[in-house]
């Protein structure tokens, strides 16, 4: 699925070619649910003879800003790839939305899977309200520990699974979001709220540097994700965890791990992730008689017991050297 990284790659490349160009039609609609708030000749009747001014991301969505304060939001959810093609070209099978430009170029939305959508926008407040009614601050300007740990506050689910919540960041996907948590070195399965204020501090570093390197690398190219051109990124060549379950750990050499989590697969190293945190285990260091002790102050009672864990849990494994 395209995240943030093929979204940008995906905007950079097609910012030159589209900005200052006239809309002359809109053509290849066959499948009209991917146009949730306009018909296809809406579209057209509003755009027709508009130049674009500006193209740009704000989460997974690609935006086509025209003149008159009218925009496109496209969203390529699971298989999308957005393409731009010589109109003299033929389309390729599950093009589902071509939007035509003076000087004969057409920007196509080809989608196999039919998830994709296009929301047409008459003003930026418009467009800003549905995008922020949706989305989360963006990783790469707006997110450090700080932000990240007010987003999770309160919240008990599986960082990972928060992780791909859109309302919580904006942009992250399975893929990315694995990453990331294997960079910070958290298991996906700990418990949002219970991540400490240096382990918030990890994550969203680990989260900016995941999908910077991303974008550097122009996307992954996993499954299906092409650019604007039609080519592959690179990024597939250097994932630590995603899709290597049973491979080496690139920093310790113990086999990734796989499990289901929610519908999705989560990939991680069981060495360089810990499931276990003090409060996990609490329940079952402390005495039936000492249950009193859960009414102390949190953090006071966090730090006694996650002594008693250390003395009482089972052996620590000793860290691999590297
Ligand atoms: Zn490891």
């Amino acid at each position: 699925m395209p995240e943030l990284p093929e979204v940008e790659t995906t905007a950079r490349g097609l910012r030159d070619r589209l900005i200052g160009r006239r809309v002359v039609g809109v053509a290849g609609v066959d499948w009209p649910r991917m146009l949730p708030n306009a018909s296809a000749d809406a579209i057209a009747t509003a755009l027709a003879g508009r130049a674009v001014t500006q193209v740009s991301r704000r989460g997974k969505y690609l935006l086509l800003l025209f003149e008159a304060g009218l925009s496109l939001a496209l969203h390529r959810k699971m298989s999308g790839n957005v393409l731009l093609q010589r109109t003299e070209e033929p389309a390729a099978a599950h093009t589902h939305f071509i939007l035509r430009f003076s000087g004969g170029l057409d920007l196509r939305f080809v989608d196999a899977r039919k998830f994709g959508r296009i929301h047409l926008f008459s003003s930026d407040v418009e467009r800003e309200q549905f995008l922020g009614q949706r989305l989360g601050p963006e990783p790469l300007t707006d997110l450090d520990g700080a932000i990240l740990g007010e987003r999770l506050r309160g919240r008990r689910r599986a960082i990972k699974t928060l992780l791909l919540d859109q309302s919580v960041v904006a942009g992250v996907g399975n893929l990315y979001a694995d990453e990331a948590l294997w960079e910070a070195r958290i298991h996906p399965e700990r418990g949002a709220d219970s991540l400490t204020r240096p382990e918030l501090r990890r994550l969203a570093a680990a989260i900016k540097r995941v999908l910077e390197l991303g974008i550097e690398r122009r996307g992954t190219s996993f499954s299906n994700y092409l650019d604007a051109d039609g080519a592959p990124g690179t990024n597939q060549d250097y994932l630590n965890v995603y899709g290597r379950a049973a491979r080496p750990c690139p920093r310790c050499g113990t086999p990734v791990s796989r499990v289901r989590l929610g519908a999705r697969s989560s990939h991680f190293c069981a060495r360089c992730q810990r499931a276990a945190r003090p409060d996990a285990r609490r329940a079952a260091i402390v005495p039936a008689s000492g249950g009193e002790q859960l009414l102390e102050p949190r953090g006071g009672l966090e730090r006694t017991d996650h002594r008693q864990a250390e003395g009482v849990g089972p052996p620590q494994r000793r860290r691999h050297p590297l």
